[in-house]
């Protein structure tokens, strides 16, 4: 009886760097967890983006705190393929924020090629509110190595980790 609803669960991987996850994320993963009965928060450990300012275990832990009240979500760290890691968990969906045109190119070839790899994982493009359509890690990184506010932009303890982060790096 288990196994039954199991093969029916419609589940989704929302692969990213992470590096650390804000509230444009988010806001994709909790539209993202309404759509689908489970949610994995694949947290690329070769997202091509290295070096990354947080150490995967660092990255998985802020994952973590924020998605406490999501509770369909879960993370996991990936490697490989995105698509062999949807396989691998059964999900029928891959999940990607769009927030503007300059996303559209890359996003647009990448769900082109997934789809050649493996035609039945269908990629999912979510549009966040639009007061995060600007918003992206690499320039909450960078407003925080200056000392800007980032309240706005992180869920509280990742913003604390990123005044750690930096307030250690100048001392
Ligand atoms: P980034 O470094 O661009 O913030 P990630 O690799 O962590 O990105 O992003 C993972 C996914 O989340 C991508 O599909 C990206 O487009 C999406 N994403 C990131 N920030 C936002 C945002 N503010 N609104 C919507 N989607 C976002």
């Amino acid at each position: 009886m288990k196994k039954a609803r199991e093969d029916t669960l419609k589940i989704a991987i929302y692969p990213g760097s992470f590096d650390p996850i804000t509230y444009g994320h988010l806001d994709v993963l909790e539209r993202a967890a309404t759509l689908f009965d489970r949610v994995i928060v694949a947290m690329a450990a070769n997202s091509g983006k290295e070096p990354s300012l947080f150490t995967l275990k660092e990255r998985h832990e802020m994952i973590l705190e924020a998605i406490s009240n999501l509770h369909n979500v879960e993370v996991m760290d990936a490697m490989g393929l995105m698509v062999d890691f949807a396989k691998e968990h059964d999900a029928i969906a891959l999940i990607r924020g769009l927030r503007a045109i300059s996303d559209f190119e890359y996003e647009f070839q990448m769900a082109l090629m997934n789809r050649k790899l493996h035609p039945r994982v269908i990629t999912v493009f979510l549009m966040p509110h639009d007061s995060y359509t600007y918003l992206n890690s690499t320039i909450v990184r960078e407003v925080a190595s200056f000392g800007g506010d980032i309240s706005q932009f992180v869920p509280p303890g990742v913003a604390v980790r990123l005044t750690e982060k930096f307030s250690k790096s100048k001392g």
